[in-house]
């Protein structure tokens, strides 16, 4: 008898990681049906998904663009179901008929969706760090609680898991893991000074040199307060220390990370830097199929250079470090500045070392809370975003 492909929705559909999730999935249609695709104001792009992967479900941000989106799929002659607005993402999140859910949504606003997911039980790949940032602790016990398998698709996490023994819950120590090295590109920037990075514009910062991504991230990439969330990350998604995890420049990005063990071994997983190995490999683990990614030419990179992170031209992974340390809403208030932040870095309203300065700022300010509840966090989140956008005033005034 042979099983019938398993529905997949995908969050963020319209973005790098989704349009690499569909790249994948078409690869496979024995495998995996589209059953949902969301996405925030790219109408046209999604308008363009839909024909092509034809899901029973499309989510929009906005009525007025998903009326559109309908008209448009009518006329095709689909009777794809047409929705707007957060309680149809978190709807879509938890229906029936997807096992599978990529949270592929950028920022804050995919919390409630992937929690959705979560609590659905799903097979949760998370591309959506921020979430997992947000709210590590209740979203943990929410994988836990409802029986969802979260898979890391974070290139560096994917890897980590790749080298982590099936069982690592309960401490990595247990497990004879001693330390986990994350590795960093080092972003556009890497060897600069505090005073070339001032003069940095919106499209240096979104021109990385290995990884194509969404500009958010390319952000921060390029003041590395994408290694520091991805070491929150680590910590919720491995039950590790900051201490644990150690940051290590590697340049070429071939090298996606590593889990060093205390008989002396250091296990490490290789790759083009291509998203989709770490989507095809959680869409199908325990299992392995084409990703459509080239194989590895060692010769052609011929070489693996090793360097420390700089943190005193690059503050963001010490903030990070810092917050997760602090433990609380510590984590979230920090992602929210740092939302905040790249928002008006790429609006021109921020210079980029104004960055880190503005995240050290909101978190100067606000206290530490408990965060023991969705409520009491999306209550800091905001108050984070007040908090910067004031900052923010004072900052542009000269201040
Ligand atoms: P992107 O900007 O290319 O795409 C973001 C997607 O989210 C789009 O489909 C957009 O329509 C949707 N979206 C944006 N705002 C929304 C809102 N308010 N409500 C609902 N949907 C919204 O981003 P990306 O590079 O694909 O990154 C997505 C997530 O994956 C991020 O959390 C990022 O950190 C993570 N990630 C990305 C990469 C990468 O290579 N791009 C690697 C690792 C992790
Ligand atoms: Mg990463």
């Amino acid at each position: 008898m042979t099983t019938p492909p398993q529905g997949v929705t995908v969050l963020g559909a319209t973005g790098s990681i989704g349009t690499s999730t569909l790249d994948v999935i078409a690869r496979h249609p024995e495998r995996y049906r589209v059953h949902a695709l969301t996405a925030h104001r790219d109408r046209r792009g999604l308008l363009t998904l839909c024909l092509r992967h034809r899901p029973a479900v499309a989510v929009l941000g906005g009525e007025a663009d998903a009326a559109w989106l309908r008209r448009q799929l009518a006329a095709a002659g689909l009777d794809t179901e047409v929705a707007a607005g957060e309680a149809a993402l978190c709807e879509v999140a938890a229906a029936p008929e997807a096992a599978v859910v990529m949270a592929a949504i950028v920022g804050a606003a995919g919390l409630l969706p992937t929690l959705a997911a979560v609590r659905a039980g799903k097979r949760v790949l998370l591309a959506n760090k921020e979430a997992l940032v947000m709210s590590g602790a209740l979203f943990m016990e929410a994988v836990a609680a409802h029986g969802a398998t979260l898979l890391p698709i974070d290139s560096e996490h994917n890897a980590i898991f790749q080298c982590l023994p099936s069982e690592h819950r309960g401490g990595l120590g247990r497990h004879g893991v001693t330390q986990l090295l994350l590795t960093a590109s080092g972003g556009p920037f890497r060897g600069w000074s505090t005073e070339q990075l001032a003069e940095v514009t919106p499209e240096q910062a979104c021109a990385h040199p290995n990884w194509s991504m969404g500009r958010k991230i390319s952000v921060d990439s390029a003041t590395l307060m994408n290694k520091g969330l991805e070491l929150i990350e680590a910590c919720w998604l491995f039950d590790a220390t900051p201490q644990q995890i150690q940051v290590v420049v590697h340049p070429q990005s071939v090298i996606h990370s590593m889990a060093a063990y205390s008989d002396g071994s250091v296990l490490a997983q290789l790759g083009n830097p291509d998203m989709r190995t770490p989507i095809a490999y959680g869409l199908a683990w325990p299992e392995r199929i084409d990703a459509g990614v080239e194989a590895l030419d060692l010769f052609q990179v011929a070489r693996l250079d090793f360097e420390a992170p700089d943190e005193v031209a690059f503050p963001c992974l010490r903030l990070a470090r810092q917050a997760m340390e602090a433990g609380g809403t510590a984590p979230a208030v920090l992602n929210a500045a740092n939302e905040v932040a790249v928002t008006a870095f790429l609006e021109g309203r921020l210079g980029f070392t104004g960055i880190p300065r503005l995240v050290a700022a909101v978190l100067d300010e606000l206290e530490v809370l408990s965060a023991r509840t969705l409520e009491g966090i999306l209550a800091e989140d905001a108050r984070a975003r007040r908090s910067a956008e004031a900052l923010l005033a004072a900052f542009t005034r000269g201040g």
